[in-house]
């Protein structure tokens, strides 16, 4: 069976003015879609990885299998990071945690940024759930936390591709903007 493209959960459209349209457009179309080619290619030659799920490559497989299997499970995991519904303070249980772990929302969201700001090249930056307690974790590359058995809560992608149409150089701004995005109830509902 092939590997798919999932649906993205809004309208191209529907997070401007914070992303674009464009940018949507070339990161779910162009990029999320080219991860998804290359891995179909790779299950094409080895049947071995056809027959594995999307998260057991994430978890197990190396080189440029993990590479397009953790990209397509790290885009799914973005787009569903954010909602044109979103951003703001969390409110219930994910509040909760991140009070218990970081202290204050806004001690949790200057470490966030500051890791997804000061991230050296291409990668991601996680909220996690490290046993009882959550966690930042910086990613490099195609990097995801549940190859060291931490549960990702949300993601912010810090690629270039993710902001450069927008915003070139400056990430800092793509964060700020990122923000205003955040859906706390998709970081609540993967509390468990
Ligand atoms: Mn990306």
């Amino acid at each position: 069976m092939a590997f798919e493209l999932p649906a993205l959960p809004y309208e191209k459209d529907a997070l401007a003015p914070h992303i674009s349209a464009n940018t949507l457009g070339f990161h779910y179309g162009k990029h999320h879609q080219g991860y998804v080619n290359k891995l179909n290619a790779a299950a094409e030659a080895d049947s071995s990885i056809a027959g594995k799920s999307l998260e057991d490559l994430v978890r197990t497989a190396e080189g440029g299998v993990f590479n397009n299997a953790a990209q397509i499970w790290n885009h799914t995991c973005y787009w569903n990071s954010m909602s044109p519904d979103g951003g703001g303070e969390p409110t219930g249980k994910i509040a909760e945690a991140i009070k218990a772990s970081f202290g204050s929302f806004s001690d949790f969201k200057d470490q966030f940024s500051k890791t997804a700001a000061g991230h050296f090249g291409s990668g991601w930056a996680f909220l996690v759930k490290d046993g009882d307690r959550l966690a930042i974790v910086g990613e490099h590359d195609a990097g995801n936390p549940l190859r060291d058995g931490k549960t990702p809560l949300l993601t912010c992608d810090v690629w270039e591709h993710a902001y450069y149409l927008d915003y070139q150089n400056a990430r800092p701004k793509y964060i700020e903007a990122w923000w205003n995005l955040v859906n706390w109830k998709f970081a609540e509902s993967n509390l468990g």
